[in-house]
């Protein structure tokens, strides 16, 4: 398998370190809030990823963490802890928060088909691999206090940024500092000081002082734990190249002498008509609200697969409703091959071209656009069709022997059609016409009868 590591920025063969086996670690998410939709864009890719390792024949040890302390606000070490945010805006504690949001983003990988990870970390968990990770750059001279906590001084490292080709100079004499008593710009909290008044939530007693780790030494720490260094693959979405990943890299090096990790693998962006989307904007599209509106959640996943990961992928929802389409036609497709026949020799070319397109860098619009191919040829029997699709779908993961799904009216639409008959009851007329036309607004018609409304699709 090729694939694109952004250490080199270039496509390169992978060699596992074991022979058969790839350590793979995926930085997890930030439970203070729902994951949303450009989240899971990236926790699809590497979901992919890992399934193409697997149809390979390698066998996938997969660590992911959960962050559930020490990320703060403002990726310059300053601002408020997410966990403390999430509480407040809920008026929970971080404990509590952090549980919640955890279940919630493990229901969402089920309802997208990821594959579990073979082992799930939580930062909270770690605390003691992480102030021994402090105490040995301590020891080789990479640490320095001040007031607001331990910082790694990257000035230390001849090759600080590689991962992110940072330009050290331009940055060190461009930009403000946020924290007072940086040496460096580029300087990160490894531990940060409990503040004197008010306690945290979230806070351990510590050779340096009462306080909590910066976020990026859990990976750094749980990575070494459970994979060692170096190990295979780790992945991420592409705002982590610069910061949190350039640490990580900075932290196990200067402590271990080792690389990281072989191959660093990077998501590109979902975006939206406002560009990015952020969890910190408030306004953000879950898979619940998907949901809600009647989609099958595997449509999206469809979405996913049709841009390749290195590449940005603008979300609406004309392109869902193109995905879902297209998803319900191949399930279609499948359902039709129903006469019995027997395997060609055919097949074959299709099954080697897909193949290739998936360790091609996990060029995904090509391996889709095999299966069509195939299930449009004419000289393949249903056997062979049949093969193809089973295989496919073992990386593909969009459940494709199922029936296509006869479409859920969406939760908003039932609830204006309630509205509607509760109106019309209190021959409210106005407030009836207007609900009628929010429902025809979301492409649906209601008929009435002595039975009650029933709605169906325009
Ligand atoms: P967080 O929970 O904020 O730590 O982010 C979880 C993952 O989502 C990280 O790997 C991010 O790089 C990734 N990510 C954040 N925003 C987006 C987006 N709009 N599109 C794709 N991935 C994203
Ligand atoms: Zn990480």
């Amino acid at each position: 398998m090729r694939l694109f590591n952004t250490l080199t920025r270039k496509k390169e063969e992978l060699k596992p370190i074991k022979k058969g086996q790839i350590g793979l670690y995926t930085c997890g998410p930030t439970v203070y809030h729902y994951a949303h939709i450009g989240n899971l864009r990236t926790y699809i890719f590497e979901d992919l990823l890992k399934r193409a390792l697997i149809y390979d024949g390698l066998k996938v040890n997969h660590v992911m963490n959960i962050t559930d302390v020490g990320h703060l606000t403002s990726d310059q070490d300053s601002g408020e802890d997410k966990m403390e945010v999430g509480a407040k805006r809920e008026n929970k504690t971080a404990w509590e928060i952090a549980e919640f949001y955890t279940k919630a983003f493990q229901a969402d990988m089920k309802k997208l088909n990821m594959l579990q990870p073979s082992k799930w970390c939580k930062a909270t968990d770690h605390i003691k691999e992480q102030i021994e990770l402090i105490k040995q750059l301590e020891k080789k001279g990479y640490t320095y206090k001040i007031e607001d906590g331990i910082y790694f001084d990257t000035g230390k490292l001849k090759d600080y940024g590689k991962l992110a080709r940072l330009d050290i100079k331009g940055l060190q004499e461009g930009a403000r500092i946020d924290v007072r008593g940086k040496k460096n710009k580029t300087d990160f909290a490894l531990w940060k000081f409990s503040p004197d008044e008010g306690k945290r939530q979230m806070e351990w007693s510590s050779p340096f002082g009462k306080g909590f780790p910066g976020w990026h030494l859990e990976c750094s720490a749980m990575a070494q734990k459970y994979l060692g260094n170096p190990f295979d693959i780790h992945c991420g979405g592409i705002d982590h190249i610069p910061v949190h990943h350039t640490n990580e890299i900075a932290q196990t090096e200067a402590a271990t002498g080792k690389p990281l990790a072989n191959m660093w693998l990077h998501g590109e962006f979902l975006i939206d008509k406002e560009g990015k989307m952020s969890k910190s904007k408030g306004d953000i599209l879950t898979l619940s609200t998907v949901e809600e509106k009647g989609y099958d959640l595997l449509a999206y996943r469809y979405l996913c697969l049709t841009t390749h990961y290195r590449m940005p992928l603008s979300f609406s929802w004309e392109a869902l409703d193109g995905a879902k389409n297209a998803l319900n036609h191949l399930r279609e497709k499948v359902q039709s091959l129903t006469i019995k026949d027997k395997k060609t020799k055919n097949s074959e070319v299709y099954q080697k071209k897909f193949k290739e397109a998936i360790n091609d860098d996990l060029n995904m619009p090509n391996a889709l656009a095999t299966l069509w191919d195939a299930l449009k040829d004419n000289t393949l029997s249903n056997a062979d069709k049949k093969e193809i699709i089973q295989e496919a779908d073992k990386v593909l993961g969009l459940d494709l022997a199922n029936k296509p799904k006869t479409e859920k009216i969406p939760l908003e639409v039932i609830q204006w059609a309630k509205e509607r008959e509760v109106a019309r009851k209190e021959k409210d007329w106005k407030k009836s016409d207007e609900a009628r036309e929010k429902i025809k607004q979301a492409g649906y018609s209601i008929e009435d009868s002595e039975q009650g409304f029933k709605i169906k699709k325009q």
